[in-house]
């Protein structure tokens, strides 16, 4: 990969071997596989002995989860918060797993609408629950930097499984939850991940 780097910077008319950009093939690959460390993670090694059975069904909430993630069309960041809920149906996944598990996913070339029904699907097929809701907030910089629509490069995705999607009242309780924090309004967020050539 360093040798691709070290020619990639000479084809786009700078001198690899000058001073500031002696190492930086190796840098940027050892940067690029932590930032797509997600593939090799195994998701039950990171669920690790936390799933616990409960008698508890009210809706668990985790806000505000940062999240790093290479858009898979430029390979260029896009990054921002993701709220994840569900509603136990007997099993709970333990708080502080639901980031690991954001991160598994967003370490990898992605566009959010994937990341985000990925991050719901995987909290179904683990625990069964009653209902899954993801929310992701992601600036996309392939957009911003590139000054393609600028004022859209701020996108909201969502996933609505089970009760979040078949009860209209659970899905506005969540959405209550983290209005503040959202931008999002029901109707009003079509997917928007990068676009544009
Ligand atoms: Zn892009």
């Amino acid at each position: 990969m360093e040798d691709l780097i070290r020619q990639l910077l000479g084809q786009l008319g700078e001198d690899p071997g000058r001073e500031g950009l002696v190492r930086t093939p190796q840098r940027v690959a050892k940067a690029l596989k932590f930032l797509t460390g997600g593939y090799a993670a195994d998701i039950d090694e990171v669920l690790n002995n936390a799933l616990f059975t409960v008698d508890y069904n009210e809706m668990v909430i985790v806000k505000d989860i940062d999240f790093y993630s290479l858009c898979e069309h430029h390979l260029l960041p896009f990054f921002g918060k993701c709220h994840v809920a569900y509603i136990p149906r007997r099993k709970v996944i333990g708080l502080s797993k639901i980031p690991r598990l954001v991160d598994v996913f967003a370490r990898r070339l992605q566009i959010q609408e994937r990341l985000t029904n990925q991050i719901a699907e995987t909290v179904r097929e683990k625990i069964d629950p009653l209902g899954v809701a993801v929310v992701c907030e992601g600036t996309h910089l392939c957009m911003s930097m590139r000054g393609v629509e600028k004022q859209n490069s701020f996108a909201v995705t969502s996933a609505m499984l089970g009760a979040f999607h078949d009860n209209a009242r659970t899905r506005m309780e969540f959405l209550e939850l983290i209005r503040g924090r959202a931008a999002y309004s029901m109707g009003n967020t079509p997917g928007l991940a990068c676009v544009g050539d």
